[in-house]
């Protein structure tokens, strides 16, 4: 099988799109007419396949560059694809319609707005304009926005758009479970509104382009002349009204060309369907598919341990995948005690490895499942003076981070007018913005910061009884968490304040995915603060970490999230936080059971098949999670990685093993030396400054001995292992004779006392 890729050299003249291509990646680029699906595996040349067909296309003559359309998912890839090409044909490039689907869409839309009701210079509103707009319309009918968060009737609108539905399409079954069965009312209004505003929101952009094509068949009919060509990259991840775009517009060609992976589809939560990718056969039923399976991203372990992970799963079209490549490195796994080793030694292996490798930061990536786990690694980062970037914002720059610290600010610092301007009415309190005029006003007056003047104000007839009456509370609210500044930890405190300001109940009552996020995010900033003796101390932390200096000549380190990273390759991968209920995430198992298992299973081999040379997997015995110690238990993906593929890491930390016995030997963390590179000596100054973490014992563990408080004889359960007697004890490493696994050795934070002895 291997004899494919051992190809004749490329005839000197042979142009760059068709050197050094496989047999079935040189047929596919080569394919000009007619449907083609390329179903294969990651990393094996389906991104380059797709643009190198592009090229070749144009060359042949087949199309001209503006009669093709290349689409995908994200900015970052749609770049990246255009940059290829680029290298090939040059400034022909600017011809291509190159593009994510929103991008592409509004192009169209742009052009003829009017068939649909706008104007070619219609707005595309952000999410805080989309809200302010339903929550009008919600308020014109008199529900109750309070009962039913606007933000979750939004993020049903954008399903129902996601489907290809306009409001007149929405079944009553679907509506009916939605604002007392008026969902679908609602969605008919806040279109109107939309059109009368010349807005649209992002959904809209297809959603508009199918009625034009569907309502307007002479539109069509111009596109189905100026676009012969369409590539999808990424296909598994298309939504049903990206492939009702897709499919309109080839309708007349049927040139498509798809690239996908089903085993990468990761976006089920937001309506992509798998089945788009299984179909295309009977759809199109003269397709030609082909099959790549030479890896050429990754190592034969890293390709082994990915490949054997995914065969976990049952919905799957299954395929083969090999590697011409050298074993290389064995896929590492490592156990520590707590999240904050975890990440200290994940930053120095990153520094080991850029300084003895000289691996550059920047293919160098640490990906976490999700958005609140970068933070332990932004503050570790920061504090050793690693040049860091997150794809998507980073944690101390998300909205309602900024507002927690806002609040934060208020306290330790009464004349923060730009915090308390933030967060006055935030949650809305009925302090619009006529009010908070007034307030800055009378503070400019008097020479006041804005909180002492509205104090001064509540005795004064400035404002009308009503405002006054919800400034009283607010700025009572605020010298009571003032009080407390000295009397109680200021990790209880700012629980205090976001609990009694009801900032976290206004997340509470969106209920949506994107509410969660930030609620987790809330959560970490209460176990970051952990960290510190003080809330001026965490403070002072904070306006460090926000005095961006973000360009480093020596490259960043990567940090964001595995639906983040698909698509990309790196050579190094670090994956942290592979613990059950957090990887696979519990939340996606709850709401989708099998298939959320399966889709979280999917989300791990994106992430393992994202490395080319050297990847790092981790979990940790208990984490700080809110305050309290929480125990966790390794991943079952790490029990379902194969043996042949893995190596115990005993480097750092702990040693691990997957579902066979777990032993740790606690090695001490290395000190990561200072100075090198560019920048790199002024960033270690960082280090420098402050900053202890606190150790707080797993329970069961003495924090300052290490020595579990165990005694033998305890029953115990281990979540593995089930139940059993304990017979030894060394330090805090339990020997236990399980009722049925025998005797293991493991760690105390892993294990739960049944009874004592
Ligand atoms: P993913 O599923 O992660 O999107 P992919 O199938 O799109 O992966 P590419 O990103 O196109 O894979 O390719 C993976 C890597 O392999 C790239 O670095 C690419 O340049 C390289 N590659 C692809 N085909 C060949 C080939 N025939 N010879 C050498 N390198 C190749
Ligand atoms: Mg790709």
């Amino acid at each position: 099988m291997q004899t494919e890729s051992f190809l004749p050299k490329d005839a000197p003249d042979t142009p760059p799109w068709l050197q050094g291509l496989n047999a079935p990646q040189k047929k596919a680029v080569e394919h000009c007419d007619g449907p083609l699906l390329v179903l294969s595996g990651a990393g094996t040349g389906k991104t380059r396949v797709l643009t190198c067909r592009l090229a070749n296309l144009i060359s042949t003559g087949k199309a001209k560059p503006w009669n093709i359309l290349a689409v995908t998912f994200t900015n970052k890839a749609a770049r990246e694809m255009k940059d290829r090409v680029a290298n090939m044909i040059g400034p022909m490039v600017e011809q291509v319609w190159f593009g994510t689907f929103h991008a592409l869409a509004a192009r169209i839309l742009r052009r003829h707005a009017e068939a649909v009701g706008l104007k070619a210079n219609f707005t595309i509103l952000d999410t805080d304009d989309q809200l302010r707009l339903i929550k009008q319309v919600m308020e014109a009918n008199h529900i109750d926005v309070k009962r039913n968060p606007p933000r979750m009737v939004l993020a049903m609108i954008s399903r129902w758009k996601d489907k290809g539905l306009t409001p007149d399409k929405v079944s009553l079954a679907d509506a009916s479970n939605l604002v007392e069965g008026s969902g679908a009312d609602l969605y008919a209004q806040y279109q109107q509104r939309l059109l009368e505003l010349n807005a649209c929101d992002f959904g809209d952009l297809l959603l508009h382009n199918l009625t034009l094509f569907n309502q307007y068949p002479d539109i069509l009919t111009d596109y189905h002349q100026r676009i012969t060509h369409v590539m999808v990259d990424e296909y598994q991840d298309t939504n049903v009204a990206q492939y009702l775009w897709i499919s309109l517009l080839v309708q007349k060609s049927r040139n498509l060309c798809c690239v996908g992976d089903d085993d990468q589809s990761i976006y089920g939560w937001r309506g992509a369907e798998v089945a788009n990718m299984l179909r295309f056969a009977e759809i199109y039923s003269e397709a030609e598919t082909i099959r790549l399976e030479e890896n050429y991203r990754s190592t034969g372990h890293i390709l082994g341990a990915a490949s054997v992970l995914i065969s976990h799963n049952e919905t799957r079209l299954g395929k083969t995948l090999y590697t011409d490549d050298q074993h290389g490195e064995k896929v590492r796994v490592n156990g520590f005690w707590d999240g904050a080793s975890e990440a200290r030694a994940v930053a120095d292996r990153i520094e080991s490895l850029a300084r003895h490798e000289n691996v550059p930061l920047d293919s160098m990536a640490v990906l976490v499942r999700a958005g609140y786990q970068t933070r332990e690694f932004e503050d570790v980062f920061i504090r050793l003076g690693i040049p860091y970037r997150v794809i998507g914002a980073k944690f101390y720059e998300r909205q309602e981070i900024r507002d927690a610290i806002a609040y934060l600010r208020l306290i330790v610092q009464p004349a923060d007018d730009l915090a308390f301007e933030r967060i006055v009415n935030t949650p809305a309190r009925g302090l619009g913005a006529k009010t908070i005029a007034t307030i800055r006003n009378a503070a400019r007056q008097q020479g006041l910061p804005m909180l002492a003047a509205a104090e001064n104000m509540l005795s004064d007839t400035t404002l009308k009884p009503a405002a006054r009456k919800h400034l009283a509370e607010f700025v009572n609210m605020v010298i009571t968490w003032r009080g407390q500044l000295e009397h109680i930890p200021h990790t209880e405190l700012v629980m205090t304040v976001l609990d009694e300001s009801g900032y976290t109940t206004m997340w509470q009552k969106e209920k949506t995915p994107d509410a969660e996020g930030r609620l987790e995010n809330l959560k970490e900033l209460v176990t970051a603060m952990d960290s510190f003796e003080d809330l001026p101390g965490f403070l002072e932390h904070i306006s460090l970490v926000m005095d961006g200096d973000n360009t480093n000549a020596g490259g960043e380190v990567m940090l964001m999230t595995l639906h983040a990273a698909k698509g990309l390759e790196f050579d190094v991968v670090f994956l942290p936080c592979w613990e059950e209920g957090a990887f696979p995430s519990q939340r996606t198992m709850d709401e989708k059971g099998a298939s959320g298992l399966e889709e979280e299973r999917r989300l791990a081999y994106v992430g393992i098949t994202r490395a080319r040379k050297q990847i790092f997997i981790s979990y940790a015995a208990s984490r700080r999670v809110h305050g309290l110690w929480q125990s966790g238990i390794p991943s079952r993906f790490l029990a379902e990685l194969p043996d042949e593929h893995l190596i115990e890491e005993t480097e750092h930390g702990m040693a691990s093993g997957t579902a066979k016995p777990v032993t740790f030997d606690h090695m001490p963390i290395p000190t990561a030396a200072s100075g090198y590179g560019p920048g790199w000596a002024r960033l270690q100054e960082r280090r420098q400054r402050g900053f202890t973490p606190s150790r707080a014992p797993v329970e069961g563990t003495s924090a300052l001995t290490g020595q579990s408080d165990y005694a033998i004889g305890d029953r115990v359960f281990h979540q593995k292992f089930g139940n059993g007697n304990v017979i030894a004890i060394e330090g805090d490493r339990l020997t236990i004779a399980f009722d049925k696994a025998g005797d293991k050795k493991v760690v105390a934070g892993f294990v739960e006392r049944v009874h004592k002895s």
